[in-house]
């Protein structure tokens, strides 16, 4: 193996302490403590993973943590109403409704419900198009985090050749627009692309963001590119049991490429951080203050 792999679980620890010593300085000098209200609606167990790790990790920063459960066949107006009042609450300064949500539940009447100023997964239509205009925004939380790790290995991204496989509200678009903010060169790739191998060969960043387990090869790559992988992929192993791959086929892009992210252990480490950071700045925002450092 050649690559340098990107340690997500130490960059994410890293960015959780730096996050918990700016809220215990907004606590001290502000009597300001930021707060997550985290809404799961039904019991899907990989939600509940995701949703336990969040309220862990919010205490865990100092921050509060508001979690609120509601059965799978919730009323869309009675989640619509913990919504009103979530945005009221002057305790709550990011608002996180887990997706998926049940399928008699309109995902998009609920994202657009939550005050844009609280929206820490920066799925809203008004955060979506200030990213989109290059004005101040929240952001979703993993292209965030893709970004970090990239600036891990590359302190500036200014003209370098990105390729983004993958153009969901989730990852895909939102990761295209904080790379042309770093002023990098994008070029968006999806189901309809064509030629991606060859599109791919000239990126000096890959992230792939597609949901297939190990689908960008070793000959896809340009020597010494850097690779980040969203990719969560559950592959079943004879004994029953299930084995986390991501969209890289990583053991043999390692050989070609000059940095990459496992999974697990890369990408996946950042989204919770990067969601303590949109609260952290959503309480600063919210309460007049300074963008944290
Ligand atoms: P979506 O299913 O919403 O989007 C997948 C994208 O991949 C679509 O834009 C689709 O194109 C594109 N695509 C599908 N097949 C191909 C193909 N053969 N060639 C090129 N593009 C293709 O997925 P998400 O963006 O939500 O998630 C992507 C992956 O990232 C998943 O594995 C998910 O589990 C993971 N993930 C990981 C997170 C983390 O914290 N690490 C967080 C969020 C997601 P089209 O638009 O044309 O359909």
């Amino acid at each position: 193996m050649t690559a340098r792999t990107i340690d997500g679980k130490v960059i994410a620890a890293e960015l959780r302490a730096r996050v918990a010593e700016e809220v215990a300085r907004v606590k001290r000098e502000h009597q300001l403590t930021p707060g997550l209200a985290v809404v799961l609606v039904g019991n899907d167990p990989a939600s509940e993973v995701y949703v336990r790790s969040k309220h862990t990790q919010t205490q865990a920063a100092g921050m509060a943590s508001f979690e609120h459960k509601l059965p799978a066949d919730v009323a869309q107006a009675d989640l619509l109403a913990l919504i009103a009042k979530l945005n009221g609450d002057p305790a709550v300064h990011g608002i996180l409704v887990q997706l998926p949500l049940p399928k008699s539940i309109h995902t998009e009447t609920i994202i657009n419900a939550i005050d844009p100023a609280k929206d820490v997964d920066g799925l809203h239509p008004n955060n979506a198009g200030r990213l989109a205009g290059g004005f101040a925004a929240l952001s979703p939380c993993t292209p965030l985090g893709c970004i970090i790790l990239t600036k891990s290995v590359h302190a500036s991204l200014e003209g370098m050749n990105a390729i983004v496989i993958g153009r969901s509200n989730l990852v895909g678009r939102p990761l295209v627009q904080l790379l042309l903010n770093e002023n990098a060169t994008v070029t968006i790739a999806h189901s309809r692309s064509k030629d991606l191998p060859q599109l791919c060969a000239r990126a000096d960043l890959v992230y792939a963001a597609v949901g297939k387990p190990e689908m960008v090869r070793a000959g896809w790559i340009k020597p010494g590119a850097t690779v980040i992988d969203v990719g969560i992929n559950r592959m079943p192993l004879p004994d029953g049991k299930t084995r986390l791959v991501g969209d890289v086929a990583f053991k043999e892009v390692a050989e070609v490429a000059g940095a990459i992210t496992p999974v697990p252990g890369g990408v996946g480490q950042m989204t919770v951080a990067c969601l303590l950071v949109n609260t952290l700045r959503a309480a600063c925002a919210i309460s007049g203050l300074a963008k944290p450092g």
